[in-house]
């Protein structure tokens, strides 16, 4: 067991750091508060090969795994968590594609997902089914060569700037297998979207419902066989949840920095915050608190990539510890600040405001309870 990088990835981290520096981090405070959506600085995150890090090469991904996903996605959530998380659920569609489309689908999509000249987003919940996802409701019936959708889908990063849905829908019965999944291209006719949601966080990117009446999507558009997408989604929620967990360490480790160098700077009673022991034992926690969440997402990322039995568990795992730590950390920082900590120009209420939903997205941490309790009821 070697928890030393390589060289290769010791690049990468310096590379995505050194973008997150220079192009997320001067403007993330301006993007919160404009609700910017910066396209241009993703497209120039995927000239670097941010955007297909684990699509095969031979439609321009990077091919790299998961242990390197995550390593970027903490290194660009430095700058900003929210367009980490972006580009890591439209990383998470084109892995899915890579994965399970057709030699056609991956020719026809990955090029453009890879570069960002195509946006793409992940719709799975709906109005009336959240952790719940295999009760989702949206119907596609078959029609000739088209399906026919029609429902709604809620919550949807990236909806109404993404140019790629993969959209799971009920072609069945109940349950996860009557559901599969279909790539939806912006512009279908009876594809229509929500108002721009107003958020806590993660203003840097849209969230919208995306409403399908009557909308024909043709056959060739579905990714597998019928009754295969639940599968799909979920197995792309592995890496999903891990990249999430991956940006919100970032966030809280940027936080964390923030803080020592404030604290190095701001007097209280004739002294540096820093002088004070009791804080520096809240730096001490603050600190451990980051290595033990790092060393931790790294083993799970190491066991997704080496397809171990318990990598799903493992994943779960370390979304919930991650994201919750990460959160108590950058929560930690802005006490830290005193009322600076509260005021935007600090940056340290944007990043808890951002960090906020990754407790909550791509599974709840009390869903990864959940996953994770079942196995130790079932004696796994
Ligand atoms: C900003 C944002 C972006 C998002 N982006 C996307 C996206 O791109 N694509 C997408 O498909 N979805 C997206 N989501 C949706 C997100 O994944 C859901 O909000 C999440 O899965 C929870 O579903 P829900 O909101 O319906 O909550 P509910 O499922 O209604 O849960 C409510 C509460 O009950 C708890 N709960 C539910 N069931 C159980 C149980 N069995 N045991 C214990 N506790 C339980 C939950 O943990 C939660 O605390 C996004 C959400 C947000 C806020």
């Amino acid at each position: 067991m070697d928890f030393a990088l390589s060289e290769e990835q010791s690049a990468i981290v310096e590379m995505a750091r050194g973008f997150a520096e220079e192009e997320l981090a001067p403007f993330a405070i301006e993007w919160d508060q404009n609700k910017h959506f910066p396209v241009d600085t993703l497209r120039k995150a995927a000239a670097l090969g941010m955007a297909g890090i684990y699509v095969r090469d031979d439609v321009g991904g990077s091919a790299l795994g998961r242990l390197d996903a995550v390593l970027i996605f903490e290194a660009l959530a430095r700058g900003c968590p929210s367009i980490a998380a972006y580009i890591s659920i439209h990383t998470m569609v084109a892995a899915m594609i890579d994965r399970y489309g057709n030699k056609a689908q991956r020719q026809r999509w990955l090029p453009g997902l890879v570069t960002m000249e195509t946006l793409a987003s992940y719709c799975l919940t709906e109005p009336g089914s959240g952790s719940d996802a295999a009760a989702l409701r949206t119907r596609a019936v078959r029609d000739g060569d088209d399906y026919v959708v029609s429902g709604q889908k809620q919550f949807i990063s990236g909806a109404g700037a993404s140019d790629v849905y993969v959209v799971m829908v009920r072609t069945g019965g109940d349950g996860p297998k009557g559901i599969s999944a279909l790539i939806v291209p912006a512009g279908t006719p009876g594809v229509s979207f929500g108002a721009n949601e107003r958020k806590m966080g993660w203003n840097a990117q849209p969230t919208r419902a995306v409403i399908f009446d009557n909308a024909r999507i043709p056959v060739v558009n579905r990714l597998g066989e019928e009754g295969q997408g639940f599968r799909f989604a979920m197995a792309g929620l592995d890496g999903g949840r891990l990249n999430i967990a991956a940006s919100a360490l970032g966030g809280a480790q940027a936080a964390y920095e923030k803080s020592v160098a404030y604290m190095r700077e701001r007097k209280a009673f004739g002294q540096a915050l820093v002088d004070f022991q009791a804080l520096q034992f809240r730096l001490a926690d603050m600190k451990i608190g980051l290595e033990v969440a790092r060393t931790f997402l790294w083993r799970a990322a190491s066991a997704l990539d080496q397809g171990a039995p318990e990598a799903t568990n493992l994943c779960a795992m370390a979304k919930k510890f991650v994201t919750d730590e990460a959160f108590r950390i950058a929560n930690e920082a802005l006490q830290l600040h005193g009322g600076y900590g509260y005021l935007g120009e600090y940056g340290i209420e944007k990043i808890v405001r951002d960090l906020r939903v990754h407790q909550i997205l791509e599974g709840t941490n009390e869903i990864m309870q959940l996953i994770i309790a079942r196995s130790v009821v079932n004696g796994e």
